[in-house]
């Protein structure tokens, strides 16, 4: 059976039993400012093994460290660069995870037996307790069956994990909504992932820092990822999900066609419009998922409205926005939801 804490009402808001819990070996899906993340203990390779279990997600694809102290990390990685250091010290706790060669102390669990590790300090006061609770490192993907859109409040990671682990904390709905940037400081600085600490930033704090290749398109065959988790399916809900890029203006004359047509021939079609694009629209189905001038904005709403219409429509229709600041991270899960596939 899976137990439910409220941290937002209840006294005992969770942090105790699920520090418990973990310790026991057992799994605890808790908020952070990203998304819900899965956690178990991290140095137990068995109680690590669940998680795979419980979400069905590939066995080669690691898992991400969560400390609660900086300091912590000098146990995890073989010894601390100065890179890591001058960017734990400007972006953590926050949304930056940092990948670099592990301790011994790491099992082949949480790496997928690759020889490096990822770490994150997460910005929440409940994660953070329950990480001080648990009083070892928690290894915890997104809280999500493989696959789906990863769970931005409780209610998405009941639906996904009901019954399947020992305890779900709720902690309201997550401040960014999407997952956090990766960064690898094992050989060249490159971004693996993005997310809310972005490219300009983490140049403004360090210097230059590439981005992977597999961001904005899909594997080639025989390529090899530089993070396991870009190979997946991701993100993607059980409706068709098409992208149009341009001005708001092109994006929109362009959706606006696709619509008619998928209307007229009897689907059920839904329009991601922004705040700017909404008059464009006019009397189509449309829900405004957030400001085009703030990304952060759409961010925060992208995963829990690919839920929503999951199975409510069966093709959504998003605008692209421009890949920089936030807008890259957008654009990477966006892109990822639909498979690759716009509308030109
Ligand atoms: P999730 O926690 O579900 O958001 O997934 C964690 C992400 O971090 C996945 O995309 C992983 O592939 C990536 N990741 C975790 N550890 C490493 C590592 N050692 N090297 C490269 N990528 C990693
Ligand atoms: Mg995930």
């Amino acid at each position: 059976m899976t137990q439910y804490a409220n941290a937002t009402t209840q006294k005992e808001n969770g942090t105790v039993l699920g520090g418990k819990l973990i310790r026991e070996g057992g799994l605890v899906a808790f908020p952070t400012e990203t998304v819900y993340g899965l956690g178990a203990n991290g140095l137990d390779g068995e109680a690590v093994r669940r998680i795979f279990e419980a979400k069905g997600r590939p066995g080669d694809n690691p898992l991400i460290l969560h400390v609660a102290k900086k300091n912590y990390v000098k146990r995890l990685w073989a010894h601390v660069p100065e890179s890591a250091r001058v960017l734990m010290d400007t972006f953590w706790p926050g949304p930056l995870t940092i990948v670099f060669n592990k301790s011994s102390l790491v099992p082949d669990e949480v790496t997928a037996g690759l020889p490096t590790v990822a770490i994150r300090m997460p910005d929440h006061k409940t994660a953070l307790a329950l990480i001080r609770e648990a009083g070892v490192p928690i290894a915890a993907p997104s809280a999500n069956t493989s696959g789906r859109p990863s769970p931005t409040s409780a209610q998405h990671v009941r639906e996904d994990m009901d019954g399947k682990i020992d305890l779900i904390i709720d902690g309201g709905p997550c401040r960014y909504g999407l997952e956090s940037t990766v960064l690898t400081l094992a050989g060249e600085p490159t971004i693996l992932r993005p997310g809310a600490v972005t490219r300009e930033m983490l140049e403004a704090a360090w210097g230059a820092i590439r981005l992977a290749p597999s961001i904005l398109a899909p594997m080639k065959a025989g390529e090899t990822a530089a993070s396991p988790g870009m190979k997946y399916r991701h993100y993607a809900p059980e409706c068709e999900v098409l992208v149009a890029r341009g001005d708001p203006r092109a994006a929109s004359g362009k959706i606006c066609r696709a619509y008619d047509r998928r209307v007229l021939s009897g689907e059920n079609a839904v329009i991601f419009a922004t705040t700017q694009t909404q008059p464009f629209y006019r009397d189509r189905r449309c829900v405004i998922i957030g400001d085009r001038a703030e990304p952060a904005t759409l961010c925060a709403n992208l995963f829990a409205r690919l839920r929503e219409y999951s199975d409510a429509a069966d093709v959504v229709f998003a605008e692209a926005l421009p890949e920089e600041g936030m807008g890259l991270a957008y654009m990477n899960r966006l892109l990822r939801a639909a498979g690759f596939r716009t509308i030109d």
